[in-house]
Formats: structure tokens, sequence, C-alpha cells
């Protein structure tokens, strides 16, 4: 099989971005000028739960100040991805016009990283948040397309995800534990709990520490699989609201991510409190073997969100514990991670992960993330769609 490069090169072959984006549009110029007038709206409405969500959970310290300020952060990132969007989509037809031919990597991979690269920067919390989806999102796609038989046999594999999975959760919670990094995990550790509360770190009877956080958490597992459950019913609900107590809508909720936390967070409270027992003290190592055997539950619901989220968490904490503790004057490898530790990584994350999840949702629309293309569809009026749908014509016609 000829590879995918060859053969979108062979069917692109004295065709234009005339062809490929803009059909109605004889010059790139109008169909340029009709997409920066048009595709506005789309980066608002992709953000309306962004909106809308926040005010909702916090409620009861909801202020006039607060709802200002949330409500001008959200102009302000929809109007940031539209601009990215729009120097994407126009990046296409100028990289089209520079090389004279449709390019395999110059359809979406370039435009779309140069378009996050050129457009406005987001603020730091928003940067995170986009880096991390983006990343997370394109590790899946990445896994789902690869033909190398040792991934595809680690994709199939459950004791090797969950042995992966152990591993990261271990590293997590000792970079927790250690209390030079703190950032959201399921559970935290508490490292700076006053001596007061005893050897474990937490106030009570340990049995009711343990049972309090796997009733918590097991809970918000058994919620959030309703709430996402409501939303892929949402149609036949508004229709009839006593299908809430069907038996199709009871079969969607899964609750299998509520056992899971549950579990997680039962296992590492309850060999925290047996190990701090028995050394009268807590260390970094006990977090991390409390993480290693909390993360076993992962095969209960093994699932690309909670695995990638781990391999993410694991990265960025690890990264962010060598940048905390390199800064002793030590050999080659500190002075070079110190050194690397400069650079603005979430943003190049953010650049290269958007530039792939393009290439992927244009060329391997089979494994590209659903977030992904509804996002791109939403953002760009279904301009792109209309250009994956070119392509796979394309490809078709040839096969
Ligand atoms: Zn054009
Ligand atoms: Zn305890």
């Amino acid at each position: 099989m000829a590879s995918a490069s060859k053969l979108f090169e062979r069917v692109a072959a004295g065709r234009t971005c005339r062809d490929l984006w803009h059909p109605q549009f004889a010059r790139c110029l109008a169909y340029n000028v009709h997409l920066w007038r048009t595709i506005l709206p789309g980066s608002f409405k992709l953000y309306v739960p962004l909106l809308v969500l926040p005010p909702l959970v916090k409620l009861n310290d909801v202020t006039v100040r607060y709802l200002v300020e949330h409500t001008l952060q959200y102009v302000y990132i929809s109007c940031c991805t539209y601009v990215q969007a729009a120097l994407s989509l126009s990046a296409q037809c100028v990289l089209h016009n520079l090389l004279g031919r449709l390019n395999y990597w110059c359809v979406m991979f370039w435009p779309c990283l140069l378009g996050v690269a050129i457009g406005p920067p987001l603020p730091t919390q928003l940067l995170r948040l986009q880096a991390i989806t983006f990343f997370n999102m394109s590790l899946e796609a990445a896994v789902r397309k690869s033909t190398v038989p040792i991934v595809q046999y680690a994709r199939r594999s459950k004791a090797l995800g969950t042995l992966t999975f152990m591993a990261f959760s271990a590293a997590i919670l000792s970079c927790l534990q250690s209390g030079t990094v703190n950032q959201f995990w399921l559970v935290n550790p508490s490292p700076d709990a006053d001596q007061c509360r005893g050897v474990c770190g937490h106030t009570g009877r340990c049995w009711r520490h343990l049972a309090d956080g796997m009733l918590k958490y097991g809970t918000v597992g058994v919620v959030l699989e309703a709430g996402r459950a409501v939303l892929r019913h949402s149609g036949r609900l508004a229709r009839n609201p006593l299908a809430l107590f069907g038996r199709d809508f009871l079969a969607a909720c899964n609750l299998r991510l509520g056992v899971f936390l549950a579990c997680y967070v039962g296992i590492f409270r309850g060999v925290c409190c047996l190990l701090a027992h028995r050394a009268a003290t807590r260390t970094v190592g006990h977090a991390a073997l409390a993480g290693f055997l909390a993360g076993a539950p992962y095969c209960l619901h093994p699932t690309y969100q909670i695995y990638t989220l781990g391999l993410t968490k694991a990265i960025e904490m690890g990264w962010a514990y060598c940048g905390a503790a390199g800064k002793s004057d030590g050999g080659v490898v500190d002075r070079a991670l110190q050194h690397l530790h400069r650079w603005p990584m979430l943003r190049l994350v953010q650049m290269c992960s958007f530039g792939y999840l393009g290439h992927v949702y244009a060329f391997y629309p089979h494994v590209s993330p659903i977030f992904h293309q509804k996002a791109m569809d939403v953002c760009s009026t279904d301009l792109t769609l209309g250009m994956k749908r070119r392509i796979a014509k394309w490809l078709a016609e040839a096969l």
C-alpha cells in the first residue's frame, strides 16, 4: 500500500486550494474575506459551556464583579480562538500559493500550527488547559493511528495498560508528597498537614477517613457518568422525560467510573495509613507505593481519557519537579534540564498538538477524537468539514 502522503500528492496533482477549500469562490481573496466575516459566531458557540458552567458550580459565591470578569474572559478566549481559526484557514491558501501546489503537510498541519503560533496569546491558565487537552487528544489519535506492532499490542493489552498507569500514578503521588509540586490530581496526599493530626496526616479515625473518601469519590463518578448519559440521550429525554427511568437510559449509565474512583482513593488512603502506622512517619516512598497500588483498579475501567490524563500529569509533574529540584549546580543533565525549562513548553505543546490534530482530522478521520472534530466544524462553520469530505472523495476515486 502506498503511503498516505504519496497517495495524496498523486490525487492532488493539478488541483488547487480552490478545488480543496473554496470551489464556490474563484479567487482566494474573496474566500478569505468571506471566512473572516462569517466564522466569528462559531468560536463564541464553542465556549458557551465555559461561560455557563463555572457560575453554576460556584452558585453561592457568584458576585457581579465575578460575572463581569468571567464574561470578559469568555469574550477574550472566543476572540482568540476566532483569530487562530481564521489565520489557520487563511494559511491554507497562502501556503498553497507559495508552493504552487497542494502539499501533504501544508494541508492542515502547518496552517493549524501557524494559526496558533501567530494568533494572540491566551492567559496562562487557559493556555495550560488548552495545551493539555490538545496533547491528550493527539496522544489518543497517535496511538489509534499507529500500525507499529508493539503499539498495537500495547493498545490492546489491558495488563500493560494497567501496569503503566500504576507507574504514572506512583510518579504523580511521589511528586505531590514531596511538596515541591502542587497540582490537581484525583487524590491529594496533603504533605503539609501539621503534626497534631497524628501520624497519618488526617483528622479523625482511619476507617472514617477511608469510608468518607470512597463514598465521596464514588458519588462523583456516578454523577459524572449520569451527566454524560443525559447529554448523550438529550434528544430523547426532551421528547419524553420519563425515559430517564427506562431500561435504555439506565443501561447507558455506567457505574464503572464511580467504582474506579472509589477503589483508587480507597486503596491509596488505606495503604498510606497502614504504612504510616507501621513506620510511625510518612515518606515519599510510602506515597509512591500507595499510588502504585491505587492504580490497579484502572483495569476495571480502561479508557483513553483516564490513561492520557495519568500520562500527561506524570510528565507535567515530573517536569515541574525537575525544574524545582534542578536548582543546585549539578552536572550536564541538570544544566540541560534547566536550559530546557526556560522554553515556553506549554505553548510549544499547544502549537504542535494542534497541528498534528488538524493533520489527523483531514487524513485519518476514523482515528480523530470526536470532540476535536466537532470543535473544528463549529469554529470553521463547516469549512473544514467540506475540505475533509473532498479529500475522502479524491482518495476514494483514486483507489
Ligand atoms: Zn485559496
Ligand atoms: Zn490514617
